[in-house]
């Protein structure tokens, strides 16, 4: 049974150990932060722009084809107008052409504005694509000594992770399954430590039939007020 605990209490120790060090692995440090941040708008403008110019490219052919669509109206009510036969027909034609004529310099207008703004776009993705190599150089040399530690964080996770893989496979699954479930709800504190015959996550005094159960360890025992599995450790009374 103490083997059983002995291998619980590790096992709590390594997962918790396991969620600060990824924690700490994928938190930028303060004095990075700025610098981080501005490096990833720069990254994020370029995708926009991106983005914005494919877009505007759907815009302009979609306002460009609605122009041409105009234009063609246009010059099928031109050609009516020619062969008119009546002076209401001819000012029914004529009030037509103005319509369309003003959905032409409406579309022609779009046209416009949006070659523009695909124009300026273009311009500035360019310049900012030339340079981002040089930044992102640039920004690697900065976060040097920050990978090196995430590098170094990785190594520990991994031999963390191992030594966990390695203890569950010593627990009984229902064990197993029982330690996760309180890991889970008492916010990764599964098993207590007994420390002057006290539970050290909620301070409540242990029973002294329990301690005694404890103590001789041939049962799990829990705690009375917050129903975590208690550790005691001779070695660490
Ligand atoms: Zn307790």
């Amino acid at each position: 049974m103490s083997g059983l605990l002995d291998e619980l209490y590790r096992l709590q120790e390594r997962i918790r150990f396991v969620q600060s060090r990824g924690r700490e692995r994928d938190t930028v440090p303060a004095e990075l932060t700025e610098v981080d941040t501005a490096f990833r708008e720069k990254v994020e403008a370029v995708q926009r722009l991106k983005q914005r110019l494919l877009e505007a490219e759907v815009e302009h052919r979609r306002a460009s084809a609605e122009l041409a669509d105009h234009q063609e109206k246009q010059k099928k009510y031109q050609a009516q107008l020619r062969n008119v036969q009546s002076s209401r027909e001819y000012s029914a034609v004529l009030n037509e052409m103005d319509g369309v004529e003003k959905q032409i310099r409406t579309a022609e207008d779009k046209v416009l504005t949006l070659e523009e703004e695909m124009e300026t776009s273009r311009a500035d993705l360019k310049k900012r694509e030339e340079s981002l190599p040089r930044e992102t150089q640039e920004h690697e040399e900065k976060m040097k000594d920050w990978r090196a530690a995430q590098r170094a964080i990785n190594e520990e996770l991994k031999s963390a992770q191992a030594e966990i893989a390695d203890l569950e496979s010593r627990v009984r699954p229902r064990e197993l399954a029982e330690f996760h479930r309180l890991l889970e709800k008492k916010g990764g504190v599964a098993v207590a430590r007994v420390v002057s015959s006290s539970c050290s996550a909620c301070h409540v005094k242990v029973r002294p039939a329990a301690m005694q159960s404890l103590k001789t360890g041939n049962e799990i025992i829990y705690c009375d007020s917050c129903r975590r599995i208690l550790y005691y450790d001779p070695h660490n009374p």
